[in-house]
């Protein structure tokens, strides 16, 4: 099986290396294609690309897009999107634009909880002042003692119902996923058994109703092997990526060495029924 990788964070957005740092680590542990999917921003992908072209490696332009749909907060990879398409660099400036007053009233609430200085704090780790997010604060919250690792900070903090959370919306569905394609990419619904989690999450009826509008609207494919998810979540998404005829994406959401669900390199291999993403994109 080729090593492959389509969903990655630089520090572009909530990852902590450099676009081409992320490229180096991707290579030295054996990746041989990878896409960089930074948060609602696209200004890695440059460097990136640069820097596996020295590698020979084959370089996928990506992006992570933030939605709401219904009440919750879904995450779409837009892969082989073209960077210089309008409705999406402006799309994603929109969605940019709300981060930093969101970031003001994550920090007020903390100070209620008796955090204080969440903002400034925050800030420091943030390399794109446009992009500041809860990874941020959560880096904040184990640099200042208060949690041990950026994991068990989304126990206690920044999530439905904790210190720190402050709802938000973001991009339509609908329109993430027209910015994707009328770019020349492919829309992937990101790491769908983070929405069946927590409070707040969708279940069974819900996700199907999501699935049957992310193709409606020309959605594609399905992360069904993703950093987060079980074994037991790979074949569960697997068998939806099939009753709904999409297609199979596999990524780590790296964000950085010691940090993250899973490091670059090897991931488990797709189960037999997927029809691979990366198969369209060659
Ligand atoms: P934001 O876009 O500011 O809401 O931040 C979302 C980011 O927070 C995600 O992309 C993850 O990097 C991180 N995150 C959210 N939930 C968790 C979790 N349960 N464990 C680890 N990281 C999380
Ligand atoms: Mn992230
Ligand atoms: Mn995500
Ligand atoms: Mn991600």
């Amino acid at each position: 099986m080729l090593d492959y990788d389509l969903h990655c964070h630089s520090n572009v957005s909530d990852g902590t290396l450099t676009p081409a740092e992320v490229v180096d680590r991707a290579f030295s542990r054996g990746v041989k294609v990878l896409a960089l999917t930074d948060h609602d921003d696209m200004d890695g992908l440059d460097e990136a690309r640069m820097r596996a072209l020295q590698h020979d490696m084959r370089f996928i332009n990506g992006v992570e897009i933030s939605v709401t749909w219904r009440k919750h907060t879904l995450h779409i990879v837009g892969l082989n999107i073209d960077p210089e398409y309008g409705p999406l660099k402006d799309g994603l400036q929109a969605v940019r634009s709300g981060r930093t007053a969101r970031a003001m009233k994550m920090s007020d609430d903390l100070a209620r909880a008796g955090i204080g200085g969440a903002y400034q704090g925050a800030v420091k780790f943030a390399h794109n002042p446009n992009m500041i997010g809860r990874t941020h604060f959560a880096r904040y919250l184990v640099d200042s003692g208060h949690c041990k690792d950026v994991k068990s900070v989304f126990n206690r903090y920044l999530v439905v119902g904790k210190p720190g959370y402050v709802p938000h919306e973001w991009a339509k569905l609908s329109d993430a996923i027209c910015w994707i394609r009328g770019s020349g990419g492919i829309a992937v619904l990101a790491h769908p058994g983070r929405y069946m989690v927590g409070k707040n999450s969708m279940g069974k009826k819900t996700m199907r109703e999501l699935l049957v509008e992310f193709s409606m609207l020309g959605g594609r494919a399905l992360e069904v092997v993703t950093g987060s998810h079980t074994a037991e979540q790979y074949i569960e998404f697997a068998r939806y990526a099939d009753e709904f005829n999409l297609l199979s994406s596999c990524g780590s959401d790296f964000h950085g060495p010691g940090e993250s669900y899973r490091d670059m390199g090897r991931l488990p291999d797709l189960p037999l029924i997927c029809r691979p993403v990366l198969e369209i994109l060659q």
